[in-house]
């Protein structure tokens, strides 16, 4: 289950239909994956990635797709699942806190239903970790002892939507800032946004890129958070474990070391 239709029906191959001959069930939108009710099943909910969660009528659309997921695989069979909150990542890469935030609120729902699971079913292990971390994401940034988190619940939309929304509203776009940010501007900062909105009008995808880089780095000042990079980051990552088998994943462990560790614990 996840996005990526477009992937699926190609110019050199149409795996959709080679998917639905091979027995699966198929859904096209989150709205039909219900209509899953057996295996196997594929889901692919959008033409590419699925949307983000921040102001999307679906915020918690990997969370379902968990809850789902787990009922059609509950039984008696042993199955190994995984799941990949993505778009953490993609949030990290455009250094957007409250994209991130929602993303990570989605995570924290989809723990929830894996939580219940392996409390039911006692012979689970539940292994959850990162590839790597991304943006050099710091809480507290710039020497304040504090991270604005209410600041941060405030904010409805990802930078791209928001700056859209700026230049759509013209010399009204303060208005628009504060309804969808709630941030107070320093001047610098009200100077060089209004500049880029007026720059906007001109629908010139460069001006759309810096005023979304400039409207971040205004919501990254205010909420005292700090970025290092657009990239991927190469400090420790943590790994968490639950259910039966915990003793596996403790500690210092090699990424390799867990792939091997996963393979231990599988049925023969
Ligand atoms: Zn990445």
């Amino acid at each position: 289950m996840g996005g990526g239709q477009q992937y699926f029906t190609r110019s050199d191959r149409n795996l959709l239909k080679e998917f639905k001959k091979a027995g699966y069930t198929y859904a096209d939108s989150l709205s039909k994956m219900e209509r899953l009710r057996k295996l196997p099943a594929l889901g692919l909910f959008a033409k590419d990635g699925l949307e983000h969660a921040l102001g999307s009528k679906e915020p918690l659309r990997l969370s379902k797709m968990v809850n789902h997921s787990l009922k059609l695989l509950e039984g008696d069979a042993p199955f190994f699942l995984l799941v990949e909150a993505s778009q953490i990542d993609w949030c990290g890469h455009a250094n957007d806190i409250a994209c991130a935030m929602a993303e990570m609120h989605d995570l924290h729902v989809s723990l929830g239903h894996i939580k219940a699971f392996v409390e039911k079913h006692p012979n689970t292990v539940f292994v959850m970790t990162a590839d790597h971390s991304t943006g050099g994401l710091t809480l507290g940034a710039n020497n304040e002892y504090i991270w604005r988190t209410t600041l941060i619940h405030g904010i409805k939309k990802t930078a791209a939507p928001l700056a859209r929304a700026l230049i759509a509203a013209k010399t009204g776009w303060e208005k628009t800032w504060q309804d969808n940010t709630g941030i107070a501007l320093l001047n610098e900062e009200r100077n060089a946004l209004n500049s880029l909105v007026e720059k906007g009008q001109k629908n010139d995808d460069g001006v759309r890129t810096e005023l979304e880089q400039t409207l971040l780095k205004a919501i990254s000042r205010a909420t005292a958070t700090g970025w290092t990079t657009h990239g991927h980051t190469g400090e420790d990552v943590l790994v968490f474990a639950t259910g039966k088998y915990t003793e596996r994943f403790k500690g210092n462990l090699n990424n390799i070391d867990i792939a091997s560790q996963l393979f231990s614990v599988l049925p023969q």
